[in-house]
């Protein structure tokens, strides 16, 4: 953190760094007290809670505002919500599936993910901009890892919220790929609008805060570009993806335990139906692990399997 902690564009910003499984959670403070973005995975909720009351100081909690409605970036929602009464911000894409609290259309139903329901307040539009630590950020649809996902940039400071647009070695899963839905492109048209705002620093969804953007980018479109010569290879680390999630959360169980929770994902079924028909589910699901394991990702130990 040495590089970007107490750097001059973050004076009145405070990045909760969480991890994989909790998005970080980035505190930004004005006179009227504080916006979260982000709020972690359910199953880190009351950590989440205790951070950001830790980190509030005696001021209050305003704003809670998401980037996009995958469950590791809004699991904390219901419970920040209760404890402080704060305002609820999401895009506005899907706002009628949170209402109804619709969980295959928030996709947590196919991908066994929990989240607790909430109930939004405002819709953070883009195009719009929204006023935090008393100057203006620009909202900008993101879509590519989300359809629905925003990031957030000021333009006086130069800070850039990216979300799982842009990490700062990779970025999240282009998860409308995987259901049939070409967007690809849309990823690549977002390093490209990310490129053109020249941030002086970049706050991702996960990991530490970054300034080098052009590596980042450069690791990112190369990336990228492997996925589309080869889609499999995407599909495939996004199956790693939802397993190692599901690991993160349990860190060990035994591998009789996994394969059954695999096998009652339709997310993973669609993967292997979609690019690897010609293998067998119980063939194609132990190759996926036995990679996992040989990398390092995960690794077995008797019947266990254990998250590294
Ligand atoms: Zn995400």
């Amino acid at each position: 953190m040495a590089m970007t902690e107490g750097h001059p564009a973050l004076k009145d910003i405070r990045v909760l760094e969480r991890g994989w499984l909790s998005s970080n959670n980035v505190l930004i403070s004005d006179e009227t007290g504080l916006t979260v973005i982000d709020s972690g995975y359910s199953a880190h909720a009351e950590q989440t809670e205790a951070l950001v009351r830790q980190a509030l100081d005696g001021r209050r909690l305003t704003r809670l505002i998401n980037t996009h409605l995958h469950s590791d970036h809004c699991g904390g929602n219901a419970r920040l919500q209760s404890a402080h009464d704060c305002e609820i911000w999401i895009p506005p894409g899907q706002w009628s599936d949170v209402l109804a609290w619709d969980t295959d259309a928030l996709t947590y139903a196919p991908t066994g993910q929990r989240c607790e329901r909430f109930v939004p307040d405002h819709a953070l539009t883009p195009g719009s901009s929204i006023e935090l630590g008393g100057r203006p950020w620009s909202v900008i649809s993101a879509p590519g890892h989300d359809p629905h996902s925003v990031i957030l940039f000021d333009p006086r400071e130069g800070v850039l919220i990216s979300a799982d647009a842009l990490w700062e070695d990779g970025f999240g899963i282009v998860f409308p790929e995987l259901e049939g839905i070409s967007a690809f492109s849309d990823a690549a048209a977002v390093f490209d609008l990310i490129e053109s705002l020249g941030a002086r620093i970049t706050i991702p969804g996960h990991g530490r805060p970054f300034v080098d953007m052009k590596l980042a980018l450069i690791r990112a479109r190369r990336r990228l570009d492997a996925f589309v010569a080869d889609p499999t290879k995407h599909a495939r680390h996004a199956a790693k993806v939802l397993i190692k999630f599901r690991l993160l959360e349990r860190q060990k169980e035994p591998e009789k335990k996994t394969l059954a929770w695999a096998g009652r994902l339709r997310y993973l079924h669609m993967i292997q139906e979609r690019y690897f028909a010609s293998r067998t589910w119980q063939s194609w699901i132990t190759e996926i692990i036995n990679a996992m394991c040989q990398t390092g990702a995960l690794r077995r130990d008797g019947i266990d399997l254990l998250n590294m």
